[in-house]
């Protein structure tokens, strides 16, 4: 793992029989972002990880802390404004914190860029440095050879997001309970309280955060329907050079840049969970990318999910009384997670929240369940042509149910009944990493069917 760190160690507690005021679902930016906010009230307060704390998706990010995030702002339209001063909003709480608690997380000032490299997408690089100029946020015309157009700001940073999570962990400890190695498996509204299930025993919790990336709990709310999954692979490698700029571009073929230390970390290859079948050839095409635009071998090597909402926009407060959820950051989980902190123990506390309308979770409109159904429609093409093209793995259909073969490097056999059981999406084979992902909603199983990352919670069938 490129970023790596030593968090304190946590005492393993009991199960409290008395009612907690929160739990918090998720120990990633977004759920120790909530317990920080909410750390000097009085509440009783309680964060539950399935795993580690900070051992999630904020562990395989690139950490750029910015507004300037593609093309987002002309995409936005008449929110765009709103979104903007939302993210300087968290740029800032993000520093004061860093500041007031003197986390050292190699925070370091760096210029944001965004460039294309493609002709027809000047006009949109022109079009968003007119929105910025209309925010007053200076943006400046960037030149290189290499590019066809691009645009900075100055004000923006990078860090290293493990460092900053276990600064926030070890301010926390004192009022905090920290459940590592229990999953949530259901929540359950009962008379005045929510009933947390967990691997450790049952919580009576009076708010529940949800802050555990994906939503899996909220049937009710269309969040499959609302929101696909993206794939980024990043590389990274010593490169001797350390230079004070993030970049990234807005073409449909992902380039993102930015430096720590002497380490190049390069994202790339993104791309729809459902509109690739073998994701082998995405890592090795990301690997050979960075060794042809860096001239060096990557040393480092990793693919990480983010969610998007079909808005664009993330999801962020109270989905039904009492109980709270933050997602669908779109790749900037930094800004948002910090944002999604701040908004949700201010509505656990009863307080205005500037940027809650914006977000809300359960806002409703077309643009966010039309784009589902053509996302569905294009991956049961995909899907059909991969059944058709692959002998190993090797697809049978036994009474109507599709099962999946496949013969490992030492010719060992493994079975298993190709269906998530989250929502009982098709799974596809992962060639590069040996395991089965889900291409809707990110569920990942070992050769054998055992669950590796939710949000399914349980392990696939194999027997016919
Ligand atoms: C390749 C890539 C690069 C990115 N780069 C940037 C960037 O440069 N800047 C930026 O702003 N954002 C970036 N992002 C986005 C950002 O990293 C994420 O949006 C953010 O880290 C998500 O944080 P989180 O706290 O919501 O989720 P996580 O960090 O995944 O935390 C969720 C936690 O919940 C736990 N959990 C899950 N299910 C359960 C359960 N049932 N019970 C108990 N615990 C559970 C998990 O173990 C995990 O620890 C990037 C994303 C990707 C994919």
């Amino acid at each position: 793992m490129f970023w790596s760190v030593n968090f304190p160690s946590i005492p393993v507690l009991k199960p409290v029989d008395n009612i907690l005021d929160v739990g918090i679902i998720g120990g990633g930016i977004t759920g120790l972002s909530t317990a920080y906010y909410l750390e000097d009230t009085n509440l009783k307060l309680a964060l539950f990880d399935k795993g580690s704390i900070g051992q999630g998706v904020t562990s395989k990010t690139t950490a750029k802390i910015t507004y300037l995030q593609g093309d987002i702002y002309q995409k936005l339209g008449s929110r765009a404004k709103e979104y903007y001063l939302s993210q300087k909003q968290a740029i800032s709480e993000l520093l004061r914190i860093i500041e007031k608690e003197h986390i050292s997380c190699d925070l370091e000032q760096v210029s944001s860029i965004i460039f294309t490299l493609d002709d027809g997408n000047v006009s949109k690089i022109k079009r968003e440095k007119e929105l910025l100029d209309s925010f007053s946020a200076h943006p400046f015309d960037v030149f290189d050879a290499s590019i066809k157009a691009g645009i900075g700001v100055s004000d923006t940073y990078i860090f290293h997001p493990l460092k900053y999570l276990s600064g926030l962990s070890r301010l926390l400890f004192s009022n905090v309970m920290f459940y590592e190695n229990t999953l949530v498996q259901n929540i359950k509204r009962e008379n005045d309280y929510y009933l947390l299930q967990t691997t450790l025993g049952d919580f009576k919790v009076r708010n529940v955060v949800i802050a555990c990336h994906y939503p899996f709990f909220l049937y009710p709310n269309f969040f499959p329907l609302k929101t696909y999954i993206q794939r980024e692979y990043v590389n990274v490698a010593n490169v001797k050079k350390h230079e004070a700029y993030s970049a990234i571009n807005i073409d449909s073929c992902l380039h993102s840049i930015r430096y720590y230390k002497d380490y190049l970390i390069y994202g790339s290859n993104r791309h729809k969970l459902t509109s690739k079948i073998d994701y082998g050839k995405s890592y090795e095409k990301s690997r050979d990318d960075f060794k042809k635009y860096f001239h060096s071998s990557p040393e480092y090597t990793w693919m990480n999910q983010d969610i998007v909402s079909h808005d664009l926009l993330p999801f962020i407060g109270e989905v039904s009384p009492h109980l709270f959820l933050g997602t669908a950051y779109r790749g900037w989980g930094i800004t948002n997670g910090t944002l999604a902190g701040k908004i949700l123990s201010d509505l656990i506390l009863h307080k205005r929240s500037e940027f809650s309308s914006l977000f809300s979770p359960c806002r409703m409109s077309v643009s966010l369940f039309a784009n589902s159904f053509l996302g569905t429609f294009h991956y049961m093409k995909v899907y059909a042509e991969a059944l058709w093209k692959k002998n190993n793995p090797t697809y049978i259909r036994i009474n109507g149910v599709i099962y999946a073969i496949y013969k490992d490097k030492e010719h060992n056999i493994h079975k298993i009944r190709l269906l998530c059981p989250h929502m009982k999406c098709n799974l596809v084979f992962n060639s590069f990493d040996e395991t089965w992902d889900c291409p809707c909603h990110g569920s990942r199983f070992d050769l054998d069917g055992k669950l590796i990352e939710g949000p399914a919670k349980e392990d696939l069938k194999t027997s016919i």
